[in-house]
């Protein structure tokens, strides 16, 4: 059994819309014949990083060439047997989902997993002499939790169970038979539309989820040999949550939950990359997280395992695609041990196969003539069913006419005989229904089986197998291509590589010139090295402390949400309530989840009894709250014993006010006063002259005037009471005159 590394490859999307217009600078250079990556540094543009993979994928790549290049070979040992993964990796929109799926209604863009249909039919129909069974399964995995993508209920959550045969498997995962690439195709579109009805954003949720398409592909011989074993090959694809940060994206609350759920499981691939990487203490943390239990076995298993790398060129997302780079580096070191499942127990095949001849036997049962009294051996075997159901048939219809003919039966023994045949034909057709529906059961058993050419070879020469062998000759040819680039491509790698690390010390040196001139060539090139490590270890050191950062924000999330938990627990729980309750737990290692054993031993807690002067069991709070002075700043006890009925609103009997209604002439005579056209208001009295406002203003600013003016004498207290100094009402003296108004004075406190 030989090892064999991950194939890990690289593919960078072309810059988008926005990225474009926002002219953000390209950072990443795609150098396909190296297999290499180079990244600028955006803050330091002479500096850069580079890395080499085994095939790397610019912005102008298609489909169908990074199909044929790169997958191709891993979905053709999947044919053989072999256990097959190919997962995409990478940020949010840098075409992860465009890699695996790629756009449903443009052939051309039509990405691995559609391709890989095509493929896998495609090469059963040019099969010969072998019969294959394929089955589809769609799950995804959103926080931490197995759903079924293709089940009548796609919420429901799958276990993950583990057996020494089959390994790692999902409980209860739907798994359908697919006859044709329409079949197939349907399975998928199917499981995508549950994937995007379980979120309230298809692109956030697709973002936060794993979603896994499972092909498993059985075969046998069916040639002469009688030991045709079975092989069973798995195909894996998956398309992974986006890797980018989650403090980017602003997550909080909830969404930190979830995405710490998404990041966990991240994270434990990374963990399981670097231990199997490492080897260094030989425990690989597969139990982790569910997805590094499921492609346990393509993550240093018995798995063929291609790794796609996403990645965006622009230089905002320099963080993201640098850790994806690092990332898609350290997994090319994993070695796997690819080998074929021959014979397993789970195989579908064999019991298709078995259930065929079983029927089949049945059916050649049922073909045998039973037995008459009188009769002896089996019935003609060779004859069709339908022959010697017909032949019955025949017989029992002549026995009836002839008991009818015959006239020497009396009417209630031929009754009896015409009741007995009847009975017999009723049964013969019972019979020819059964075989039927065996029969078409075979059928449908065996169109499940599919097969290429049964018995024909290429040499019989029709057109269509002479094109055929063409086109198989020209995709050899196509793939020997492929695999002398990638050749190459390694060769040139383990040159560089041997470049930078010998350093030639017997090199001699005809002048010091040359030997100046080449020992400064090589110290600038071990210069340029020195400094992408010292880069490389400061990033790391960066890297390493914000996932430190982010773990701790989550951690500290979940110990709130712990303390609150604990808080209610010990202020709402019964404290024996508690401890009985704890000593029922325990933890159930395979579905990796705390239970509750039964319920059975534990006595039940004293309930409160009802006090005969209770109507209902109170408890001493309760009555604490209502002899308080203030009951009512107990809110929960306010209404005890009180019926709460809503009220009955009475009719309305009364009327908002409104004012009386006022005469047209009064309105008129209050709209006049009210205008003010005039300053002069003339006032009509009986008693006194009509007096105009302004010159009363006027002469009483002069009066007041004057009395300011005129130097205060000694006397003006006499002044004040000389009885030329008469008061007149409103100030006005009767010969017209205005005097000044008299301010009325405080006659002090009078005794009553
Ligand atoms: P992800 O699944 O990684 O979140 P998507 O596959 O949804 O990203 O890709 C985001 C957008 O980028 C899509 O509109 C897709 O069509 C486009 N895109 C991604 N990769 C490529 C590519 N290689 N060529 C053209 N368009 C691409
Ligand atoms: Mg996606």
């Amino acid at each position: 059994m030989s090892a064999e590394t991950v194939k890990v490859i690289v593919r960078c999307r072309p810059m988008n819309e926005k990225e474009t217009s926002e002219n953000y600078e390209r950072i990443v250079n795609v150098l396909p014949k190296r297999g290499a990556i180079e990244i600028l540094t955006p803050t330091k543009p002479q500096t850069s990083r580079e890395f080499t993979f085994d095939c790397v994928y610019d912005s102008t790549s298609n489909q169908k060439d990074l199909y044929d290049e790169s997958f191709k070979p891993l979905v053709d040992s999947v044919l053989q047997g072999y256990n097959g993964t190919i997962f995409a990796y990478g940020q949010t929109g840098t075409g992860k989902t465009y890699t695996m799926e790629g756009v449903a209604k443009d052939p051309d863009k039509q990405g691995v997993i559609p391709r890989s249909f095509e493929h896998i039919f495609n090469h059963i129909a040019q099969s010969h002499d072998r019969q294959y069974l394929v089955r589809a399964s769609y799950l995804e995995i959103y926080k931490e939790q197995i759903r079924d993508l293709v089940s009548k209920d796609p919420k429901k959550r799958l276990e993950l169970k583990e057996n020494s045969d089959t390994g790692v498997f999902v409980k209860d995962l739907s798994s359908f038979v697919c006859k044709s690439v329409v079949e197939i195709e349907h399975v998928m579109n199917v499981g995508n539309v549950n994937r995007s009805t379980g979120a309230t954003n298809m692109n956030e949720h697709s973002s936060r989820s794993h979603a896994i398409f499972m092909i498993t592909v059985e075969s046998c011989d069916v040639g002469q040999s009688e030991e045709n074993h079975i092989v069973v090959g798995k195909l894996n694809l998956v398309d992974l949550a986006g890797s980018e940060r989650q403090t980017k994206t602003g997550a909080s609350g909830d969404r930190l939950k979830e995405a710490s759920k998404i990041n966990l499981s991240l994270s434990a691939l990374g963990n399981v990359i670097s231990a199997l990487v490492d080897g260094k203490n030989g425990h690989v943390p597969y139990r982790d997280s569910k997805l590094t239990r499921l492609l346990q076995d393509s993550l240093g298993g018995n798995s063929r395992t291609v790794m796609v790398a996403n990645i965006g060129p622009a230089s905002y997302n320099y963080e993201e695609t640098l850790t994806t780079l690092r990332y898609a580096s350290r997994a090319k070191h994993i070695r796997n041990k690819p080998q074929i499942n021959e014979d397993p127990k789970d195989a579908l095949l064999r019991s298709f196969q078995q259930e065929i001849a079983r029927l089949k036997a049945s059916l050649i049962n049922k073909k045998t003539k039973p037995r008459r009294k009188g009769e002896g051996g089996l019935h003609d075997v060779s004859k069709s069913s339908d022959d010697w159901t017909d032949d019955t048939e025949a017989e029992l219809e002549q026995e009836r006419k002839d008991i009818l003919n015959n006239s020497s039966l009396i009417a209630e023994e031929r009754d009896q005989l015409l009741k007995t045949l009847q009975n017999k034909q009723e049964e013969l057709r019972s019979k020819r229904e059964n075989q039927e529906q065996l029969a078409s059961r075979i059928e449908a058993l065996e169109s499940k089986l599919l097969t290429g050419h049964i018995g024909v070879t290429s040499e019989n020469g029709t057109i269509e197998d002479v094109t055929k062998k063409q086109q198989q000759t020209l995709e050899a040819h196509r793939q020997e291509i492929i695999e002398r680039e990638r050749q190459e491509r390694e060769i040139r790698q383990k040159l560089e590589s041997q470049d930078e690390e010998v350093i030639d010390f017997k090199e001699n040196f005809s002048s010091l010139q040359q030997e100046i001139d080449y020992k400064t060539r090589k110290l600038r090139k071990m210069y340029a090295r020195w400094q992408s490590v010292r880069q490389e270890m400061s990033d790391l050191g960066d890297e390493f402390s914000r996932q430190r950062r982010e773990l701790e924000e989550t951690q500290e999330v979940l110990m709130k949400e712990l303390r609150l938990k604990q808080l209610i627990v010990s202020h709402f729980v019964p404290p024996e309530f508690r401890r009985q309750i704890t000593s029922r737990l325990r933890y159930e290692e395979d579905e990796e989840k705390w239970m509750l054993s039964p319920a059975t031993e534990m006595p039940l807690l004293p309930r409160s009894c009802a006090s005969k002067f209770e109507l209902r069991p109170t408890s001493d709070f309760e009555k604490l709250a209502r002899s308080a002075e203030d009951s009512s700043s107990f809110g929960r006890f306010k209404c005890e014993n009180i019926f709460m009925l809503s009220l009955d609103i009475p009719q309305r009997t009364t009327k908002e006010y409104e004012g009386p209604e006022i005469s047209p002439t009064l309105q008129a005579a209050l709209t006049q006063a009210l205008q003010s056209q005039s300053n002069a208001m003339e006032v009509q009295s009986s008693k006194y002259k009509p007096v105009d406002i302004h010159s009363f203003l006027k002469s009483a600013c002069r009066r007041k005037m004057q009395l300011i003016q005129r130097p205060r004498s000694r006397n003006s207290a006499k002044f004040n009471n000389s009885p030329s100094h008469k008061r007149y009402p409103q100030g006005h003296a009767p010969d017209g005159t205005i005097t000044a108004a008299p301010y009325p004075k405080s006659r002090g406190l009078v005794p009553k």
